[in-house]
């Protein structure tokens, strides 16, 4: 008699990067015969994939692992935090083992430890795209690991190591299984996606009847041709990055760019040491308008940063108002341990000012946010349904990320399914997102 498939329990923390690994692992677990269950009691392991990027996400990380001790007692930690197992086992001596972000055999080592698998791995089926975490009709394609940068208030080339990209061939095969299995839009990731193939000096591959070289624009070329809509997260303003816009202009790629500009003051910039040319920043924004008018930008910001003067914060204001960019994030800086910013003998920013400045940089954006999406109105635009509802379904636009950016509301007589992509009449806007009929 078949024996009771193990349980285990998975908790996924922190940003996209991890969700794949979370995906990854999933996959794994699931060809090998390993039932996933949702609660923690009476499941054979629990694994908790953390994230230790600010302070507070690994508190979080702390409260996730504190709860699976509590209710399961036999839990194995992976991902970011995993990095630095002492703070860890200081909390928590008990768990069963620790392991850095993408071991994913260190991970299934130690689930074979804790919870043998009951059968064969090599007879159980496993869907061919893997098991998503995210909805059946969108999904991350992580593209590298790591990277070669060294920003100041970061501390994951120290968690993750230097940029390791994957073989080209490898990424755009990822790619087509996921849209043979029903994914309508892709969304490409990494730590400095623009930075693509560098380490491994662009070396091509071969797919189909040609070479594609590991290159951020020849590969955003072919995963265009894949028939999904393809987004691009993570790029930083290098000079390369203009040889994509046209990409953009001609429908391949999605007219969307996920910048992190973090800043706009030279002297913040530098002593965050950011990458790419940023001080020509704007002139390139506005070349990119010329040639795709629709580029929707987003980005996130740090305000605060030691040594970030009032002059800096209002050269960062004035240079919001020029750029005018779609989607804007804004964090107040965090000295997070391990980063080198909180030692560059430049002055703290207290928590007051950090405060007044994020509350001003808020009001400026939410004006221009809300003036761009304004200027959508009365467009007919396409729409990815994410959630379908019996007369009013929620979906995104070309220019919407899923979880990150704003949705749009669509009135249909007629049922739309998840996945859809539709055309919109656009009638009205309100701060973040917009609402309309299906034509
Ligand atoms: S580019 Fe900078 S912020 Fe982004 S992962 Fe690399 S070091 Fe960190």
């Amino acid at each position: 008699m078949a024996q009771a498939a193990p349980k285990i329990s998975f908790v996924s923390l922190g940003c996209p990067k991890a969700l794949v690994d979370s995906e990854r692992i999933i996959t794994q677990l699931r060809a090998e015969g390993y039932e996933l269950t949702k609660t923690h009691r009476g499941a054979d392991a629990v694994i908790v994939n953390t994230c230790g990027f600010l302070d507070s996400a690994k508190a979080e990380s702390l409260d996730a692992i504190g709860a699976a001790m509590a209710e399961n007692g036999k839990v194995i930690v992976t991902g970011c935090m995993g990095a630095e197992p002492e703070q860890i086992l200081a909390a928590y001596p008990g768990i069963a083992a620790i392991t850095g972000p993408q071991a994913y055999e260190s991970v299934m080592k130690a689930v074979h430890d804790v919870a043998p698998p009951s059968h064969d791995p090599f007879l159980d089926l496993v869907p061919p795209q893997g098991v998503k975490l995210t909805p059946r009709h969108y999904a991350y394609l992580k593209i590298s690991e790591g990277c070669n940068n060294r920003c100041t208030f970061c501390i994951i080339p120290k968690l993750r190591g230097d940029l390791v990209s994957r073989p080209v061939g490898d990424v755009l095969r990822e790619a087509e299984k996921l849209v043979n299995a029903g994914v309508k839009e892709l969304l490409v990731i990494s730590q400095d996606t623009s930075a693509y193939g560098l380490d491994i000096k662009y070396a091509a591959s071969q797919w189909k009847d040609r070479e594609v070289r590991a290159k951020f624009v020849d590969l955003s070329r072919e995963l265009g041709q894949l028939g999904a809509w393809v987004r691009l997260h993570y790029v930083y303003p290098y000079p390369h990055v203009d040889d994509v816009i046209p990409l953009m202009a001609e429908g391949l790629v999605l007219p969307y760019l996920d910048i992190p500009f973090q800043h706009a003051s030279p002297s913040v910039l530098k002593a965050m040491k950011r990458p790419g040319n940023q001080e020509k920043t704007l002139d390139r924004i506005h070349a990119w308008r010329e040639i795709c008018p629709d580029l929707a930008i987003r980005s996130t910001f740090i305000v605060g940063f030691p040594g970030e003067t009032d002059a800096d914060f209002e050269f960062l204001l004035d240079w919001l108002k020029e750029a005018k960019l779609e989607r804007v994030g804004c964090f107040k800086y965090e000295p997070v341990k391990g980063a080198t910013s909180n030692d560059i003998g430049l002055a703290h920013i207290s928590e007051d000012v950090k405060q007044h400045r994020w509350n001003r940089f808020m009001e400026t954006q939410q004006a221009i946010s809300a003036a761009r999406l304004k200027s959508r109105v009365g467009k007919r635009i396409k729409v990815i349904i994410d959630e379908p509802g019996p007369t009013v379904s929620k979906g995104r636009s070309q220019w919407d990320a899923p979880e990150i950016d704003g949705n749009v509301h669509v009135g249909s007589r007629r049922p739309l399914r998840q996945g859809d992509i539709v055309t919109v009449k656009i009638e009205r806007a309100d701060a973040y997102d917009l609402f309309g009929v299906a034509v």
